[in-house]
């Protein structure tokens, strides 16, 4: 069933426990670091039972209409209903919300896609969580990476007396297991209804314990979130931080202390090396990181359309060298477009009925993205010039004595002075603020360190075929026979 947006907010009303620092907040959507926040995401319930939006966002199945992004696809149609939901989303946030409601439950998806890779007691129960958070239109967040410093064995063991915090289970009996220790970083955590806790780094040798994988209502009993710096709360007026006032989708440690999970919501238990398999093996990762893909077009049109008005606010447009880098950065996004359609139309088949997106294709494009966001940015900023820092402070400019000489000595012809002010913050706000700076972060790591990413297009590159160019070359020419040894 859709939740309205009023429902969604109702949830987080819930007990969870979220720390600002030392503080523990009472109601997360009263509370100034994050009501904005969870406001935005309501609206994203709300866009999905707006009847314009009824077929592009959500689908019909047994009965009852379901998000689009739970949607298990059978061939390219179905591929694209998903991907075009991803960007109607990401649009309503301009692509600042790395992990709406569409990320993690793509990843559910993608699992539920190939089950039989669970072990056999947990492959029900994933079928059966996949169904539940589809009927309970559920906002999932995931932490799935051990704090750092508490990774390395060897390392955890050199210090006497230190015990990893990495989280763990501590004790199973007939009703579930019990978990005690922390998991980085839950993006949208403090907003969600449930998070996904699990293993995307490889563990080693005799981490049975840490290969824990399951789903856990964040107001679950024992488990706190402890947030990161809140930027909203920070952001003073919406005027001077646009952004930071309604998009900071927050970032947050999971701390759990005996949390009880039953055994249905658990998923790998035991296993080292599936705890991380499961997101490989099966389109898994692949569907979460489309979204991701789409997430940044979404973003890459605002960088574009912001570079494009200073030009043309400041003058600059008429000048050829800034024509040419307008035009580099219109072709950046029509690359990212065309990779993202790509994925879609290059599908592949699974073998049991359903499709997946490229993963080759989408690997390619998380990395260009990774990679490029720095340089795409820096973009902005040289087209920007001095002129965040030519504006006044704040809003309170118009308040004062100051408003008048404000208004007629910064005006441009075609651009009054506030409205500069408006589009210098904006793009202050995107590129340079805490926000802007947390969004860099961001993009180089959501997906692990860049290494990494790279290593997912080496894991998935078909080196035979591309040994077969090379050798098809070197066949069709001799060794003079002058020089073949005999
Ligand atoms: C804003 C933000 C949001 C995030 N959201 C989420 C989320 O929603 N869910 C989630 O689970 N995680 C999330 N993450 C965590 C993210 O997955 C990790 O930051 C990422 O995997 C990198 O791990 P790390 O930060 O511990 O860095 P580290 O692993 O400590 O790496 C830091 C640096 O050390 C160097 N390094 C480390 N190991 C190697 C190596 N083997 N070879 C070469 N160099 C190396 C590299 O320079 C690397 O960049 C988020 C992170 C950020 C910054």
């Amino acid at each position: 069933m859709l939740k309205s947006g009023a429902d969604y907010l109702d949830g987080l009303r819930d007990g969870r426990v979220v720390y600002v620092g030392g503080e523990k907040v009472a109601d997360v959507t009263a509370h100034p670091a994050f009501r904005n926040a969870a406001r935005t995401v309501a609206g994203l319930y709300d866009l999905k039972r707006d009847p314009a939006h009824h077929d592009s966002l959500s689908y019909e199945e047994e009965g009852e209409r379901h998000s689009m992004y739970y949607l298990l696809p059978r061939d390219r149609d179905d591929l694209l209903k998903r991907s075009h939901a991803h960007k109607l989303i990401s649009d309503q946030t301009y692509g600042l919300f790395g992990r709406s409601p569409d990320h993690v439950a793509s990843f559910v998806a993608g699992l539920a896609l190939q089950p039989e890779i669970f072990q056999p007691d947990y492959r029900d129960n994933l079928l059966g969580y996949y169904r539940r958070a589809r009927s309970a239109d559920s906002y999932i967040a995931y932490a799935v990476l051990p704090p750092q410093g508490g990774r390395d064995p060897e390392f955890s063991q050199r210090q006497p007396g230190y015990v990893s915090p990495s989280l763990r289970v501590i004790g199973e009996d007939n009703s579930g297991v019990t978990i005690e220790g922390i998991k980085t970083l839950a993006t949208g955590g403090v907003l969600a209804d449930e998070i996904w806790l699990g293993n995307l780094q490889p563990l080693g040798p005799g981490q049975e314990a840490l290969s824990i994988t399951c789903a856990v209502p964040v107001a679950a009993e024992g488990m706190s979130l402890w947030a990161r710096k809140p930027l909203e709360r920070d952001a003073g007026s919406e005027f001077d931080s646009p952004l930071a006032h309604r998009f900071d989708e927050t970032d947050a440690v999971v701390v759990c202390r005996g949390v009880k999970v039953p055994w249905e919501n658990v998923f790998v238990h035991n296993h080292v090396a599936l705890s991380r398999e499961i997101y490989i093996r099966t389109p898994s990762h692949c569907f979460g990181n489309h979204q991701s893909n789409v997430r940044f077009w979404s973003k890459l049109r605002l960088i574009l359309a912001l570079a494009r008005r200073i030009a043309d606010v400041n003058g600059t447009i008429k000048i050829p060298a800034v024509q040419e880098t307008l035009g580099r950065l219109a072709a950046y996004e029509a690359t990212i477009a065309a990779m993202v359609h790509g994925q879609c139309m290059a599908h592949e088949d699974l073998g049991n009925g359903y499709v997946s997106f490229n993963r080759r294709y989408m690997y390619g494009a998380l990395s260009w993205c990774t990679e490029n966001y720095p340089m795409l940015c820096d973009t902005l900023r040289e087209l920007m010039g001095g002129g965040v820092f030519m504006m006044p402070a704040d809003i309170s400019v118009l308040d004062q004595a100051t408003r008048g000489t404000f208004e007629s000595h910064w005006s441009t012809p075609g651009q009054p002075a506030l409205d500069r002010m408006k589009l210098f913050k904006l793009a202050w706000d995107l590129v340079g603020s805490e926000f802007g700076g947390r969004h860099m972060q961001y993009e180089k790591f959501y997906a692990g360190p860049s290494f990494v990413v790279r290593n997912h297009s080496f894991r998935e590159c078909p080196w035979g075929e591309m040994a077969g160019v090379l050798d098809r070359l070197l066949a069709s020419y001799d060794i003079p026979g002058e020089y073949r040894t005999a």
